[in-house]
């Protein structure tokens, strides 16, 4: 199965959560910080279960999601 992770912009991210919303697997959640412009960003949660389905990159209305698949290479 396809493995992944996130990269959220923190400066472009609105915290509108959309994204949050769309994650099947639960790994991004509301964060505790705050940017430049006051927003709350959204934070990946890192707990392994990302499968690089791309859908919260598609679904963030700022571009703020870059999604990194995995390679066999990187798991081991
Ligand atoms: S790529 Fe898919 S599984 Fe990974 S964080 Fe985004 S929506 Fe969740
Ligand atoms: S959908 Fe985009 S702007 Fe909205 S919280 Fe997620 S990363 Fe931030």
């Amino acid at each position: 199965m396809k493995k992944g992770r996130i990269r959220i912009d923190e400066e472009r991210c609105k915290g509108c959560l959309l994204c949050v919303e769309e994650c099947p697997k639960n790994e991004i959640k509301k964060g505790g910080k705050i940017n430049r412009f006051g927003y709350t960003f959204a934070e990946f949660c890192d707990n392994g279960s990302c499968n690089a389905c791309t859908l919260c990159a598609i679904v963030c209305p700022d571009c703020a999601i870059e999604v990194i698949e995995i390679t066999e290479d990187e798991k081991k």
